[in-house]
């Protein structure tokens, strides 16, 4: 399980989304597009959503 909150990265929007990484990155990947106007690469994408899967493991640890 993955998830990117839009808020995290600077943007001043309430935009998240959650799920499979996969379906993550090209959720992220569309609104960044649509809605900010920013092509953004998947492999930065990825690394957005990689990022929180660490923090979520992170925090059910401890
Ligand atoms: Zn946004």
């Amino acid at each position: 399980m993955a998830s990117i909150r839009c808020d995290e990265y600077g943007f001043d929007c309430s935009y998240s989304t959650m799920g499979e990484i996969e379906g993550v990155v090209l959720d992220y990947w569309k609104h960044m597009n649509d809605c900010h106007g920013i092509d953004y690469s998947r492999g930065t994408i990825g690394k957005f959503a990689n990022k929180n899967v660490k923090c979520t493991a992170k925090k059910i640890r401890y």
